[in-house]
Order: structure tokens, then C-alpha cells, then sequence
């Protein structure tokens, strides 16, 4: 016989929903923690013998579709198996994946011009830690050869392709032979491409980061990033352990954004990549631009090995104004339609100047040596109608 509950009770217990419709949209599975229908099965999932949800740290089935979803992306095509893990940002995604496989006493080579966040990161948490981070020029392949035959403590080669703010390019291909050669893993953050445009997987890396706040989420609302990783063991195995020990899982919630994100990755990537050609090309005649950084004008110097790895060359660019800081900082003031906000990605228009903005805390030599010139602005392109960027830039200019 069953009893009824008091009112404070039924205040406190869920009602069994109705389950005899399927969602059409995944749902978010809003709750930490997942309920056994036994204590048998309660021993058997927390034993391994069974698959299911424990506690929301571990996995929830939102997070499950789209990881799963980003991996599936990331192989399309090429034939291979990948295993992809949301983390709570694109930094948590990198540091995961450092912690999970380099030790204390190994080192990571890398390049000057990755993301500033993953810079610091390898220099100001990691270098503490016992895990020195060589940087060298990537591009000089010889180079990259004789550190790694050097150095065996060399666990991991990192890379960005195209990378800030000069959309300079390293051979992905040729960098993950070297790496393995030397028994060391790579690794490429793929957020400026997307696996629209550049499938890392297919030139050989281990792994590719992205952080999923820029183009795979795409509307600028939710911080998120994912890990994809070719050995499916080791991602299931030591990297979930660590992604669940140290806490850098995602939530659903901003799980549930970049899944809707994607729905018009393709649609999105075309028009970013047809605006940000068009506005290359309009700003290397333009007489008061000295320069335009955008891979796909031939007149960029990885041109030829931008089209050997990527599929388009996406909507990243920056230019030179002639006339230095002012010219940069006068720019940025007459900008009208274009939004000033430091990240990329998302549909709308962005601009930075990174000498008054991301990088004024930076000495100038060093920010020089990294090709942040005093007049330099960085555009990420969004998918308005071309014209009306245009418009702003011209005017702004
Ligand atoms: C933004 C960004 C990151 C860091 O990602 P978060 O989601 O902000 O943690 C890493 N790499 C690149 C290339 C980025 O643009």
C-alpha cells in the first residue's frame, strides 16, 4: 500500500517526467548527480561493469552528445578514430592535457607566438611545476630536429597553425613526424580553423585543443573548450581521470551552447571566409594600410603552405597602419560598426588593437619581436553583409 507523502515532501521530490516523447533538442541534463535504479547497478557503473553517469564531474550525457559531436567533426572524413573531452575552457582543455601527459623534469616545445593565456600558462604554472617549455622558431624544421635530438626530455611539441597576430603558419605534417620521431607527442590548438577548415588528425598529431568560446560556439556566450585526442585509451584512460581529479570539466549548460554553435559551423565558416577575403583584399590596396596579414592572399608568406593544410583560410586577419600607435588608437576611436571586445569568433565584426589593448602590459621590444607593431589591428571577420564592414574600416581608416 502506498502512503502519501506530506506536503514538505512533495516539495522536495522531483515527479517522474514524462519520458514516452523524445526531445528534439538534447536536453541539459541540469543535475550533479545520476540516480541507480539498484544498488547492483549502483556497483556496477562505479565498478567500470557497466556504462552510466555517476557524478557530474565524471560526465553528463549533454557534454557526452557534444563531445562526441566535436570529435566526430574533427575525424570527418579521414577514416580514423578520435575520442574528445569538453573541458571548462580552452586553457582547461590545455592544461589537462599537459597534466595528463607530461611529467615533472619533462619538457614541452612550443613557438613565441601561441595564444598569450597558454604562454603564461606553460611559463607561470607549469615551469614552476618542474615542466620547462623550450620555445624555438617551428618554421626551421632543422632547428625543431636538433633540439629534439638534444633534449630526449622533450615530451611534447605544442603549436598554433595559423597563429596570432600574423597568421604566420608551421607544417603540421612535418612537426608531428618530428615528434614522433623523437618520441614525443604533438599537439595543435585548431581554434582559429575549426576542423572546417584544418583537420590536425589527418597530418599525424596526437591531439588537437580548441577552445570552443570562439568559433565552434560562434555568438560569444559561454566559455568552454575541448581536447580530441587520437589514442581513445589514453583519452578514456589517463586523461578523463585527470579532467575529473582536477576538476576542469565542462558544464552543461555551455556544453549545450557550443552543441547549438555548431549547427551552423559550415554555413558560418563560408561566410567568415568570404567576408575576410574580400576585406584583405580591400585593405592591401588600401594607400594608408603598409600591410595585410590574411593567408589567403598570395602575397602572405605562408600562402602556399596555408593552402596545403587548411581547406579555406577562415576569417582571422590582421593589417599595418601606416602611422604607428596614433594611426592604431585614432582607428579604433572611429570605429562605428565594428565591435571593440577582446576575443574572436563570433558573428559579428571584432576588432583589437593589440598595442592599447591586449598587449600594453608587454614591453615593447618583446611585443615587437612577436610582430604586435604599434599601428598593427586585428580583425576578426563576422558575417554581416561585407559591405557594411567595409564601410566602417574606410571610414575608420
Ligand atoms: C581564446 C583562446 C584560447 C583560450 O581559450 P579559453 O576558452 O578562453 O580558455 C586558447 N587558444 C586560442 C588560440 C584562443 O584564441
Amino acid at each position: 500500500m502506498k502512503k502519501d507523502i506530506k506536503f514538505g515532501s512533495l516539495c522536495v521530490h522531483d515527479v517522474p517526467h514524462n519520458e514516452t516523447t523524445k526531445s528534439h533538442q538534447i536536453p541539459i541534463y541540469a543535475t550533479s548527480s545520476f540516480e541507480f535504479e539498484s544498488i547492483d547497478q549502483g556497483m556496477a557503473i562505479f565498478t567500470g561493469k557497466e556504462s552510466g553517469h555517476v557524478y557530474g564531474r565524471y560526465g553528463n550525457p549533454t557534454i557526452d552528445s557534444v563531445q562526441k559531436k566535436l570529435s566526430q567533426l574533427e575525424v570527418y572524413g579521414l577514416g580514423i578514430e578520435a575520442e574528445g573531452l569538453m573541458m571548462s575552457s580552452g586553457m582547461a582543455a590545455i592544461s589537462t592535457m599537459i597534466m595528463s601527459v607530461v611529467k615533472s623534469g619533462e619538457k614541452i616545445l612550443s613557438q613565441g607566438n601561441i595564444y598569450g593565456g597558454t604562454s603564461e600558462l606553460f611559463l607561470k604554472t607549469f615551469q614552476p611545476l618542474g615542466i620547462e617549455t623550450v620555445m624555438t622558431n617551428l618554421k626551421d624544421l632543422d632547428a625543431v630536429e636538433q633540439v629534439l635530438k638534444s633534449d630526449p626530455s622533450i615530451r611534447m611539441v605544442y603549436f598554433e597553425t595559423p597563429a596570432n597576430p600574423t597568421m604566420a603558419c608551421v607544417d603540421i605534417q612535418e612537426l608531428a613526424a618530428l615528434a614522433k620521431k623523437y618520441g614525443a607527442y604533438s599537439a595543435v590548438d585548431n581554434t582559429f580553423c575549426t576542423p572546417y577548415l584544418q583537420q590536425p588528425l589527418k597530418f599525424g598529431v596526437d591531439f588537437v585543443v580548441h577552445s570552443t568560446t570562439k568559433y565552434l560556439n560562434g555568438h560569444g556566450n559561454s566559455i568552454a573548450g575541448v581536447l580530441i585526442g587520437r589514442d581513445v585509451e589514453l583519452m578514456r584512460g589517463k586523461v578523463w581521470q585527470t579532467m575529473k581529479l582536477a576538476g576542469t570539466n565542462c558544464n552543461p549548460w555551455d556544453a549545450w551552447l557550443v552543441n547549438n554553435g555548431t549547427k551552423t559551423l559550415a554555413l558560418r565558416m563560408e561566410k567568415h571566409n568570404a567576408n575576410a577575403q574580400a576585406i584583405a583584399e580591400f585593405l592591401e590596396n588600401h594607400p594608408k594600410v603598409e600591410r595585410v596579414n590574411y593567408n589567403g592572399l598570395s602575397s602572405h608568406e605562408d600562402h602556399n603552405l596555408a593552402k596545403k593544410q587548411m581547406k579555406k583560410f577562415g576569417g582571422m586577419l590582421s593589417f599595418e597602419l601606416k602611422g604607428g600607435l596614433d594611426a592604431g588608437i585614432s582607428f579604433m576611436n572611429k570605429i562605428r560598426f565594428c565591435t571593440l571586445a577582446p576575443t574572436l569568433g563570433d558573428v559579428d565584426t571584432l576588432v583589437l588593437h593589440p598595442a592599447s589593448m591586449s598587449h600594453i602590459n608587454i614591453p615593447k621590444e618583446i611585443r615587437l619581436r612577436n610582430g604586435i607593431t604599434d599601428g598593427l589591428i586585428r580583425l576578426s571577420v563576422g558575417i554581416e553583409e561585407v559591405e557594411d564592414i567595409i564601410f566602417d574600416l574606410e571610414n575608420a581608416i
